[in-house]
């Protein structure tokens, strides 16, 4: 069973049903009420996490933030980072993968990601992403329905089974669920909030710079991720499998 912070799942459906209409700041607040710092915001800097952190910092919830720096991020995705703890006034937490990339290139040769993509997400994204859940009640994310094909279905609030072997869950909180993507750039703009500059340039979700290119206007906003592969997602939000 889910320790005592966490819902099990009849709550879980009862919350999704009353939070289905509810603002994203009002799942941000119970988030904090319920778990405190075993909440904690995980952010690329899309613009959907730059949303969430706004909304945070606005209504004076404290809620930890963390990221993950693959090492082989775009610069612009880097400075960024700078200049949104300098813009909330916030430190943001930064994971990062056991092996440089020079073990990584002696491990497993090089450029990984050209061969083996999901092995090198798995080694510099998913391993911090766990190491840091194992710490957590609640994983908050800027994850949106509209983002594409295999998001279509999240539910605002969805447990997981995170560590079967200790009975260990994690409920992963999805504030912005029902909003597009035109709503979160509009709160970008209207609230004047520091973003990718790469995003004029026509890219629309930025990862890491050997696997993302700029998309056409009527592609998927991840069309642009891990190109020539059939891999659409990275495994963060995939390695815990499907939902209880
Ligand atoms: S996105 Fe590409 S470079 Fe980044 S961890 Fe995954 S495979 Fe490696």
């Amino acid at each position: 069973m889910p320790a005592d912070l966490i819902p099990d799942l009849a709550e879980v459906r009862r919350l999704n049903a009353g939070f289905e209409p509810a603002a994203p700041v009002e799942l941000l607040a119970w988030a904090y009420a319920r778990f405190g710092h075993r909440a904690a915001i995980g952010t690329s800097f899309q613009a959907s996490g730059l949303v969430l952190l706004h909304q945070a910092v606005s209504a004076g919830l404290p809620l930890p933030c963390f990221t993950i720096d693959t090492d082989l991020l775009f610069p612009e995705t880097v400075e960024l980072r700078r200049q949104v703890e300098k813009f909330f006034g916030i430190e943001i937490e930064v994971l990062r993968p056991e092996l440089s990339l020079e073990q990584q290139a002696n491990d497993f040769g090089p450029e990984l990601w050209k061969r083996q993509p999901d092995t090198c997400c798995t080694l510099r994204k998913v391993l911090p992403l766990q190491k840091r859940l194992a710490t957590l009640d609640a994983w908050i994310t800027g994850l949106r329905r509209d983002q594409s094909g295999t998001r279509h279905g999240i539910d605002r609030l969805e447990l997981y089974r995170f560590d079967p072997l200790r009975d260990k869950f994690v409920l992963k909180i999805n504030p912005l669920a029902g909003w597009s993507r035109e709503q979160v750039w509009g709160y970008v703009h209207e609230h004047q909030i520091p973003y990718n500059p790469l995003n004029e340039r026509g890219f629309r979700s930025i990862g890491c710079q050997p696997c993302t290119r700029a998309v056409g206007g009527q592609e998927d906003e991840r069309a642009g991720r891990w190109t020539g592969f059939e891999k659409t997602e990275c495994g963060l939000h995939t390695f815990m499998g499907t939902h209880v």
